[in-house]
């Protein structure tokens, strides 16, 4: 039986490999395209009808997100998801390469098909809309999107090999100040100064940061800063994140960052109005089950793989919610060397590159191969979910 494995895997790769030109196209095409988070309208048509014509069966508008999708093929257990993103950036369009995950995750799907049909078990495609800015993930995880999944995998570009990635919590909160306009020479002092209190806020912020854990981060901009510098600025905004390593200092953290617009408030006389963002980005736990799994897979195309993300720095990904509803694993695969960084131009060059499409190609046989390791091995899908209910 191990051998027939083997050289299953080995026939699963060949099938990404004879979709390599469409993969490539789709790839370009999503790149040369940009859209922001939940106006994917090109890109989620693009891909839908790729899985269609490959013989999937597409659910367009998940959720009542009209571009988000479902694309399932093969009946009954275990259910493998992968996950596509497909979302850009503002102004630098596709600097997180969210262009390769999408063909990535499609080409898998579609090379996982003689697995599935020799083995059982079915495989979906998930489209999910907004990484970026909206946490697309977090609300379709509230949606039920990720309900009774065996397993949930992706693989997101990136400057190293990883089976496993390393996010933080993240809330966003919006603040304001209301003072009180006045001439600000003539009668400074029948004014209240909102930008003050915004201003306060940072310092008080700061001074907060030296005592806070070590994996915890607080940072925001100014939005509203006043109208003109001779008018006491009536009105100040900023929106700020607080981001911490798990649920529970989150929670303490955020406490202690409205104490410090609170405390401004009261030292300027501004008054204080704030909303928290519905969403929160919630911490990732991988699945070390899976993620053993799809190390091996990815070595077997000849990359070196880190069982655990080797960067010391983090970020915040919606697929941290996705980790809290099924057994997850969002995996890294380099097409560029370390010092191109996420969010910049040099990035979004990288992600319509040969490396850049070399590393789409090994994640999709990689991600190919995991699937035929859980359509084969029931025990180890049972493991997978022991690991997750622990
Ligand atoms: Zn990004
Ligand atoms: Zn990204």
């Amino acid at each position: 039986m191990e051998v027939d494995i083997k050289e299953f895997k080995t026939s699963v790769a060949s099938e990404v490999d004879a979709q390599r030109q469409q993969l490539r196209e789709l790839s370009l095409k999503i790149h040369s395209n940009p859209e922001l988070g939940f106006n994917e309208v090109k890109a989620a048509a693009w891909l839908t009808q790729y899985l269609e014509e490959n013989g999937f069966t597409v659910e367009r508008g998940s959720c009542e997100i009209p571009t988000a999708f479902q694309a399932s093929y093969g009946k009954g257990k275990p259910v493998v998801a992968i996950l596509a993103e497909y979302d850009a950036l503002p102004k630098l369009g596709h600097a997180c390469g969210h262009n390769l995950i999408a063909p990535c995750s499609v080409g898998a799907g579609v090379a996982s098909k003689p697995a599935i049909d020799q083995f059982g078990g079915s495989v979906r495609i998930i489209g999910t809309p907004a990484e970026e800015i909206y946490g697309g993930k977090a609300i379709m995880a509230v949606r039920g999107a990720f309900d009774n999944l065996d397993a949930v995998m992706m693989v997101h570009p990136g400057v190293y090999n990883s089976a496993t990635s390393r996010t933080i919590a993240r809330e966003a909160v919006e603040v304001e100040f209301f003072g009180k306009a006045a001439h600000a020479s003539v009668s400074p002092e029948m004014g209240i100064n909102a930008l003050e209190a915004m201003i306060q806020s940072f310092n008080a912020i700061n001074s907060l940061r030296q005592h806070i854990k070590d994996k915890a981060r607080i940072h925001g901009i100014i939005t509203d800063g006043g109208a003109a510098a001779n008018i006491v600025p009536e009105h100040s905004a900023g929106t700020f994140l607080v981001r911490a390593e798990d649920d529970d200092y989150l929670e303490e953290l955020k406490e202690k960052v409205i104490n410090c617009f609170a405390g401004a408030a009261t030292a300027t006389g501004a008054r204080l109005e704030y909303k928290w963002e519905d969403i929160r980005y919630a911490a990732m736990h991988n699945n070390m089950t899976l993620a053993r799994l799809f190390k091996q897979n990815l070595e077997s195309v000849g990359r070196k793989v880190h069982l655990s993300d080797p960067i010391k720095s983090f970020g915040s990904s919606d697929i941290g919610n996705v980790s809290q509803q099924a057994p997850s694993i969002q995996g890294f695969v380099a097409i560029a060397p370390e010092d191109v960084l996420f969010h910049t131009p040099e990035f979004a060059k990288v992600a319509a590159s040969e490396a850049g499409f070399r590393g789409l190609v090994d994640a999709a046989k990689a991600l190919a191969m995991t699937v035929v390791d859980l359509v084969t091995n029931p025990k180890v899908v049972i493991k997978i979910q022991d690991e997750f209910r622990k």
